[in-house]
């Protein structure tokens, strides 16, 4: 119950019972920079999960037609997602899960406890989310030689770097698409096929999270037997994610259960979650390319009027075009990003992931130190137009200004 509104030129202030204040901004837009953080869910996806929560309520897992009905809704999300990666039924299959963090999670150690008994070298890169990186830590506790690749002097990650690290006792190796923090593109197709051809046995996972409906790709190009995907990346509710897993891959599950989904992930199926995420697929990979262009004309517009105001651009000119991170110089990166939502501009500071820790990812990729307190990731969606690339622009020009002058 909300009480209390207080109305103040463009944005009203309210106290809930609590007492916490809530700003609502009335007349300005939201200009939302922070898709690599999360996305907003789109209409017809909603309703897609109201429809699942209020008509086809029933457990997949019951013998009556409600319990039919709600397993076919699965069945057509699981079809949307195996079509967005260009694989077939007879390939493999799709795990649900509540995230990729739990994606993640499943296919390192899930892999890792059925095959690492005796193979125990496994391989990751030092950039990777901390929902792998941390898997590895934990790996390496118990006893796994754990080979991280780092970006090289020119800040690139090669296939042959990757590749190179694998040999006879490696069951693993686990390495992102596209980086969270600045768009960076590894070159995953290329690693992949190279530690195949040598060591088939060897088993690939890709974290797709940033690249999944945003940049072209396939199974078969990537060369993964392991895909793990996030519903809340791309315009589908936080809470869902989903597992591509090769046929003939046995993964021992994290948790135990009533054996759902192949006992890989025990627990009553989420349909609504489910049936949201597949309509979100199914929505976008209808206009994938056409996005994607979009992104490329957004991002090059905004590396060219940032870098006119002073900015400096920190990702690759080859990279995803919907990330793009920027460094403002002399300004704390928390001091901008207030400075921007002001404006009703939101961007987020480095990676929101990382909930305030400072990342070791810039660092990584060679980004100079008197940067690394100023980054700003900017991060985009098919709604993010032209006129919101102006605003933003020109509240860092402003913010370059006033907030310098604070400083002194
Ligand atoms: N991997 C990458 C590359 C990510 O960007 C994220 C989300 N920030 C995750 C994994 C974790 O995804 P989720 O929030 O669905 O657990």
């Amino acid at each position: 119950m909300l009480y209390n509104v207080r109305s103040c030129g463009h944005f009203s202030t309210r106290c809930n019972k609590l007492g916490v204040q809530i700003v609502l901004y009335m007349d300005t837009k939201q200009i939302y920079l922070d898709n690599a953080a999360t996305t907003k869910v789109m209409t017809e996806v909603s309703e897609a999960a109201a429809y699942a929560m209020t008509e086809v309520y029933g457990n997949p897992s019951s013998l009556h037609h409600l319990g039919i009905d709600a397993e076919r809704l699965i069945t057509y999300s699981k079809k949307q997602i195996m079509s967005a990666l260009g694989v077939s039924a007879d390939q493999g299959e799709i795990i649900f899960t509540s995230g990729a963090t739990e994606g993640n999670n499943t296919a390192i150690f899930g892999v890792t406890e059925t095959y690492g008994k005796r193979k125990k070298r496994v391989v990751t890169t030092t950039v990777e989310h901390p929902s792998v990186e941390k898997a590895f830590d934990r790996l390496e506790e118990k006893g796994f030689e754990v080979v991280r690749i780092s970006p090289d002097e020119n800040g690139e990650i090669t296939a042959e770097a990757i590749a190179g690290a694998v040999n006879e006792n490696t069951c693993l190796v686990s390495a992102m698409l596209v980086n969270n923090e600045n768009g960076y593109i590894l070159p995953i197709g290329e690693a992949f096929s190279k530690i195949k051809k040598r060591y088939p046995e060897c088993f690939t996972h890709c974290d797709c999270v940033q690249g999944f409906e945003k940049i072209p790709l396939s199974q078969k190009k990537l060369g993964a037997d392991i895909i793990t995907m996030s519903g809340h990346k791309i315009h589908a509710p936080k809470g869902i994610g989903a597992m591509f897993i090769k046929k003939g891959v046995r993964l021992s599950p994290l948790m135990v259960g009533g054996g759902q989904q192949k006992g890989i992930r025990s627990g009553t199926e989420p349909v609504p979650m489910i049936y949201a995420f597949g309509k979100a697929v199914e929505i976008l990979s209808g206009s994938l390319n056409e996005r994607y262009s979009h992104a490329c004309e957004i991002n090059a517009y905004m590396r060219e009027k940032l870098s006119g105001v002073g900015a400096v651009i920190l990702s690759k000119e080859v990279a995803s075009p919907y990330i793009l991170s920027i460094a403002v110089p002399d300004i704390k990166s928390e001091t901008m990003l207030h400075f921007l939502e002001e404006k009703n501009i939101f961007v987020s500071s480095g990676s929101a992931c990382s909930k305030g820790k400072t990342s070791d990812v810039p660092t990584e990729f060679g980004v100079e130190p008197k940067y690394l307190d100023s980054i700003i990731r900017l991060s985009f969606s098919y709604e993010t137009d032209f006129s919101d690339i102006d605003a933003l622009v020109e509240t860092v020009s402003d913010g370059m200004k006033n907030l310098a002058k604070i400083r002194k």
